[in-house]
C-alpha cells in the first residue's frame, strides 16, 4: 500500500504530517513522492488565507481526475469546516481532525488486516495522544517538536481554535525525551511549536521551566520556539531566553497592529504600549536579539490613521523581519461577520508601506554582521552551487565553500561563515571552518 502526503501552511502542519507519515508507515504503508497510483493521499490543510484554501480545491480536483481510486483524506484547518465539506462532497473520502489520526483506517472503513487497528489500539491512541506518535522526521538535523495543540485565545480573525480545538499540552517528560533522542541522533536545531508556546503548562512545568530543562540537555544544538503570544510573554521567560546559550538569539512575537482599537477588535488582549515595553525589556535583557513579528493590514474598520500607528510601531521597534498579511475574512470566525471594508488597493499600499519600512530596518540590523565571523547551521546547497543556512538570529545566509568540500561535510553542520555582504533580508559570506 502506498501513500502520499501534501502539507500546506505552517510548522504545526509540517509536524502533523511527519506524525501522519510515521503512523502510516507503522501500518505497512510506503511513501511515494507523487500521488499518481497511490492508495491514500493525505492533505494537511491550512485555512489561514483564501489562497491556501484554493490550493486544496485545485489539488483535490487533480487527484480525483488522475488517480480516481485513491482514498483522499483532508486533515488540518479545513477538516471541520462545513462549507468546505459541502464544496468537496463526493470528492473527499474523509475529513479527519488531526487528533483522530489513530482512527484513520476505522474511519475510512478500511477492513484490510494489515492496515487496521484493533479496537484496543484505537482506544489507546485516540484523542490528543496522536502527539505521542514518534514522527518520521523529514530532516536529520532540524526537527519540529510540537509541545501542544489547539488555542484558547480566539483572536477574532483566526480559524485555529475552531479547527484544532482548545489547548492541550504534552507532558514535559515526553518532550524532554523526544528532544534527547533527537540530539542523540545528531539533530542540531529543535523548534518547539504550539499555537501559543507561552501558555504551555503540564503538571508543575510551565514554558520557562520546560525551556530550562531542555537547555540542560547535553550536546551542541539550538532551541527555537514559535508562536509566542505577547500577552503571555513573562519576565521569567525573558530571563530564561537571555541566560541560555542554547536558546536562539531570535524571538518571533506577533504584534498584528499598532492601534489599540484594532487590537481590541482583533481580541488580542494587549495594547500597543504593552507590546513596545515588552520588546524594550527583551532587548535590554538580551542585547542584539533579532525580533520578528506578524502584522495584518486592512482589518475591518482599520482607518488610514490607525494603520499609521502600525507603521510608526514598525519604524520605532525596527524589526529584523515581519510576515505581513492583507486581511482576508475566514468563514466561521468572529471577524467574518464584520464588514471587510478596507479596499484591496488600500490593503496593498499599506502592506507595501510596511515592507518598505522593513527593508530599511532589516538592512540596518544586518549591517551589524558585516565582516564578522558567525555560526551558521547549513541547510542545503542551491542550484548555483552556493550553500544556504540560518544564523541563531534566524538570518538567511548564502555562502560559498571550497570546491573540494563535499556537500555532506557542510550541510547539516554548524559552520563558521565570514559575512562579506548584507542585504535587506539576508546575508552573504564565505565558509571559514566547521565549528568545533
Ligand atoms: S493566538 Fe490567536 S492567532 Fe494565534 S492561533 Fe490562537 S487564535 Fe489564532
Amino acid at each position: 500500500m502506498q501513500y502520499h502526503i501534501i502539507t500546506i501552511g505552517c510548522q504545526m502542519n509540517k509536524a502533523d504530517s511527519e506524525r501522519v507519515a510515521a503512523f502510516l508507515e507503522s501500518r505497512n504503508y510506503t511513501y511515494k513522492k507523487d500521488w499518481l497510483g497511490v492508495d491514500l493521499v493525505i492533505l494537511t490543510t491550512c485555512g489561514i488565507r483564501q489562497s491556501a484554501e484554493d490550493r486544496v480545491y485545485g489539488l483535490v480536483n487533480q487527484i480525483r481526475k488522475n488517480n480516481p481510486k485513491a482514498a483522499v483524506v483532508i486533515t488540518g484547518c479545513l477538516a471541520k469546516r462545513e462549507d468546505v465539506m459541502r464544496r468537496l462532497k463526493g470528492r473527499v473520502d474523509l475529513f479527519m481532525p488531526i487528533n483522530e489520526l489513530p482512527n484513520i483506517f476505522a474511519l475510512l472503513k478500511d477492513c484490510r488486516q494489515d492496515g487496521t487497528l484493533s479496537s484496543e489500539e484505537v482506544r489507546a491512541l485516540s484523542g490528543e495522544k496522536y502527539l505521542t506518535i514518534t514522527p518520521r522526521y523529514e530532516s536529520d538535523f532540524s526537527a519540529f517538536v510540537p509541545i501542544g495543540n489547539g488555542c484558547n485565545n480566539f483572536c477574532s480573525y483566526c480559524v485555529v481554535p475552531y479547527a484544532r480545538g482548545r489547548e492541550v499540552y504534552r507532558p514535559a517528560t515526553d518532550i524532554v525525551n523526544e528532544v534527547k533522542a533527537l540530539v542523540k541522533r545528531g539533530c542540531k536545531e529543535i523548534t518547539l511549536i504550539a499555537q501559543n508556546v507561552n501558555s504551555y503548562k503540564s503538571a508543575r512545568t510551565d514554558f520557562p521551566k520546560l525551556l530550562s530543562r531542555l537547555s540542560a540537555i547535553e550536546g551542541q544544538f539550538w532551541i527555537r520556539f514559535s508562536s509566542s503570544h505577547p500577552k503571555d510573554l513573562s519576565d521569567e521567560l525573558i530571563k530564561v531566553i537571555s541566560s541560555s546559550e542554547k536558546i536562539c538569539n531570535h524571538l518571533h512575537v506577533a504584534v498584528q497592529s499598532g492601534d489599540d482599537e484594532i487590537l481590541e477588535a482583533m481580541n488580542r488582549k494587549y495594547t500597543a504600549a504593552h507590546f513596545v515595553s515588552l520588546i524594550n525589556k527583551i532587548r535590554k535583557a538580551k542585547p542584539g536579539i533579532a525580533i520578528t513579528t506578524d502584522a495584518i493590514v486592512g482589518f475591518p474598520g482599520e482607518t488610514h490613521k490607525q494603520f499609521l500607528k502600525t507603521a510608526k510601531l514598525f519604524r520605532d521597534l525596527k524589526f529584523d523581519m515581519a510576515y505581513t498579511a492583507r486581511y482576508s475574512p475566514r468563514p466561521g470566525t468572529v471577524s467574518w461577520k464584520m464588514k471587510d471594508n478596507v479596499s484591496r488597493e488600500d490593503k496593498r499600499t499599506r502592506e507595501e508601506t510596511l515592507t518598505a519600512i522593513l527593508a530599511k530596518t532589516g538592512l540596518a540590523a544586518n549591517k551589524a554582521y558585516l565582516k564578522k565571523e558567525i555560526t551558521v547551521l547549513a541547510e542545503g546547497k542551491n542550484r548555483k552551487g552556493n550553500y544556504y543556512g540560518k544564523t541563531s538570529s534566524f538570518k538567511t545566509v548564502i555562502f560559498q565553500a571550497p570546491a573540494e568540500m563535499r556537500a555532506e561535510e557542510v550541510v547539516g553542520n554548524f559552520v563558521q561563515v565570514k559575512i562579506k555582504q548584507v542585504h535587506d533580508f539576508g546575508l552573504e559570506g564565505e565558509y571559514v571552518k566547521k565549528r568545533n
